[in-house]
Parts: C-alpha cells; sequence; structure tokens
C-alpha cells in the first residue's frame, strides 16, 4: 500500500527532525567554538535549525493530507465527491490530492460561497479557493 509507506516515511522524518532540533544549540555545535576560532558555526547552526522548522512543517502538511487520503481510503470514499458520490476527474484528484468534491461540486459550491458575500470578480478566484479548503476541513459546513 503506497499511501502506508508514505505515511511511515513521512512519521520517521518528522520524528527524526524534531528529536535533532530538541537538542539544546550549546549541545550541538562545539562549546569550545563559542570562544573559539569558528564563530560562523553559530550562525550557520541557527540557519540550519531555521531551514530544518520550515521543512518539518512542510512535511507535518504532506503527512495529514496522507492521513486524510487513508481514512477515506478506509471509508471506501478516496476519490469519490462527498457530494453527489461521483468519481472525481483524475486530472483534478493529481493537481489537488486533498480535494472530496468533483469539479462540478466544487463549482457549485464556490458559487454559493461566493454569492452571498458579492465579491467582485477579482477577488472571486481568491474566495473560490479559501471556500474549498474551508468546505473540507469544516464538513458541517454544509452539513445542515
Ligand atoms: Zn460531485
Amino acid at each position: 500500500m503506497r499511501l502506508l509507506q508514505k505515511k511511515q516515511e513521512l512519521e520517521n522524518i518528522i520524528k527524526a527532525k524534531q528529536e535533532q532540533m530538541m537538542i539544546p544549540l550549546s549541545e550541538s555545535t562545539n562549546e569550545l567554538s563559542l570562544y573559539d576560532e569558528h564563530p560562523a558555526d553559530i550562525g550557520s547552526e541557527l540557519y540550519e535549525r531555521e531551514k530544518d522548522a520550515g521543512l518539518l512543517e512542510l512535511y507535518e502538511l504532506e503527512l495529514e493530507k496522507v492521513r486524510d487520503a487513508l481514512e477515506r481510503l478506509d471509508a471506501g470514499k478516496y476519490g469519490l465527491c462527498e457530494m453527489c458520490g461521483e468519481a472525481i476527474e483524475t486530472a483534478r484528484l493529481q493537481r489537488i490530492s486533498h480535494t472530496t468534491l468533483c469539479a462540478g461540486c466544487a463549482h457549485q459550491i464556490q458559487d454559493k460561497f461566493i454569492r452571498p458575500a458579492e465579491q467582485d470578480v477579482t477577488s472571486a478566484g481568491e474566495m473560490a479557493d479559501e471556500g474549498e479548503t474551508f468546505l473540507i476541513s469544516g464538513h458541517d459546513f454544509y452539513d445542515h
């Protein structure tokens, strides 16, 4: 199972990175170098950590998506539209792997989401993207 493998990989990477970042700066950098001939080491160490923190965030986001996909897979719903139950377009799934709506339903919802707010044409595109993300994470929005 590819998704499970991906999940395991991501969890391992995140765990390793978290452990790496738990080590206090003074312990991971040779303490002597704080006073000695390598003052640049501290700067590059900090830089590495900031880079790691950014990466960690990306990995966690990715893991979240994989978990979502696995949940839907368990429920037999992966790749199926939550609204109409039809298969989501393959190209769309490839483009937005975490989407739970087919293109048709997504547009319907985006229209509903945009109209009451009376968005103008230029910001409608942005609203549409936000609307879809909101709907995916907040299922009860259209559940009443
Ligand atoms: Zn649909």
